[in-house]
């Protein structure tokens, strides 16, 4: 009997040792993991640079206090300011503490100007922000929050794609909205260009933040290294973590100038948030996606799997509803509930995840070749058959 608590669902398999695509299970058998932890090992499994820069870093030092100066951070914030629309960075260790993060930054930024009463945040039903109380709350899933009273207030919702509720939804009191540029645990839905522009006008006209969620689709997964890069705007707030750590627990909310004004000394801290040992291997992951070519394989070889995949739906049109995603970032929603589906796929050794709306969730390393793709899509396509 397993001393672990019964929050999760186990599937009934463990795993010795991965490489690159690949894990290798306890029973002999080789999988292919296009799950990949959930979007979190960008880089695939065992990694040799990350491998090394882990290890030189290991023999420094792995932890010291955010009472000192840690020139890894240092680096690595530098590093995601210059690429993107940021000003500063605080490191942290998930993504709910992520998203946790960007809540308390855009409230400070509105009492430090004296607007404190404009508090409240409005997201999408049933998104998905992670688990702490006030990011459940902030998912406004029934599911997630059930049991989990008193509720913690300061959280407004609207319908994904309802804009007059949207409109309707914003009051005196809405300090932000907050919502994932690519829905993940939702069912991989993606936010149009179009409407992040319009989103970004609402909230300049009405003088609200923007929190872009890139904890899932960003760092390169959506074949940008930021989703909402496409649509050339700019956010005031964006959280991440999964794919920045490449398997090590990395979050960071990223900021704007204006907004970093209210994060002044003492109003926000982490025990092990940005330490060395984190900081070398979130700086290694970045050597690797930021090199020449490489979020350009990214996107093609993505454009080629979402090709693939929707020949594969027009094949069996009674089966798969709709190819959905950006990137390596890609939902196969199917007709009917998508578990037996998941199962088929793993007994063929093709590891893939679900998410909401009856979604398979495919999520290949960035480092994915061509042959690896054409081996998922050869399973695809089997278990179709079989169906
Ligand atoms: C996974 C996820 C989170 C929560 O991250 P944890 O590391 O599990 O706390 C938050 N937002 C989005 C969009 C996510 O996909």
């Amino acid at each position: 009997m397993s001393a672990l608590a019964k929050n999760y669902n186990r599937r009934k398999i463990a795993f010795k040792k991965g490489k690159g695509s690949f894990l290798f299970a306890k029973n002999g058998k080789k999988y292919l993991d296009f799950c990949m932890g959930i979007a979190v090992n960008s880089l695939g499994h065992a990694h040799p640079y990350l491998v090394k820069e882990l290890n030189k870093q290991s023999k420094k030092v792995w932890h010291v206090s955010n009472a000192f100066i840690i020139p890894e951070g240092e680096r690595l914030a530098k590093r995601l300011t210059q690429k993107t629309f940021a000003d500063s960075v605080i490191f942290q260790n998930s993504g709910a503490e992520a998203t946790e993060a960007a809540i308390k930054v855009a409230r400070r930024y509105f009492y430090s100007i004296g607007k404190s009463k404009k508090n409240r945040i409005l997201c999408v039903k049933n998104s998905f922000h992670g688990r702490t109380l006030a990011t459940i709350y902030a998912s406004g899933s029934k599911k997630m929050t059930e049991g989990f009273g008193p509720k913690v207030d300061g959280f407004d919702h609207f319908e994904f794609g309802n804009h007059k509720e949207l409109k309707k939804s914003i009051t005196s009191k809405t300090a932000a909205i907050m919502i994932e540029t690519v829905m993940g645990e939702g069912g991989i839905k993606v936010v149009p260009d179009w409407c992040l522009k319009e989103l970004r006008k609402i909230c300049n006209k009405k003088k609200i933040l923007l929190i872009l969620d890139e904890v899932q689709c960003g760092i390169g997964r959506s074949g940008n290294f930021f989703a909402f890069e496409q649509s050339k705007i700019k956010p005031d707030i964006v959280p991440i973590a999964k794919g920045i750590g490449g398997g090590f627990p990395i979050g960071a909310v990223l900021m704007n100038k204006k907004v970093s004004s209210g994060m002044t000394p003492g109003t926000h801290g982490s025990t092990f948030g940005g330490n060395p040992l984190a900081m070398s291997v979130g700086n290694a992951v970045l050597d690797q996606i930021f090199k020449k070519g490489f979020l350009k394989n990214v996107k093609n070889l993505s454009k080629y799997f979402h090709n693939e995949l929707d020949k594969i739906k027009r094949e069996f049109p009674k089966i798969i509803k709709e190819v959905r995603g950006v990137g390596l970032l890609i939902g196969l929603q199917l007709f009917h509930d998508q578990t037996k589906f998941v199962q088929k796929l793993m007994d063929n050794k093709l590891l893939t995840i679900r998410a909401a709306e009856n979604v398979v969730r495919i999520l290949p390393p960035l480092t994915v070749k061509k042959n690896e793709i054409n081996l998922a899509l050869k399973i695809i396509r089997k278990v179709c058959k079989e169906y």
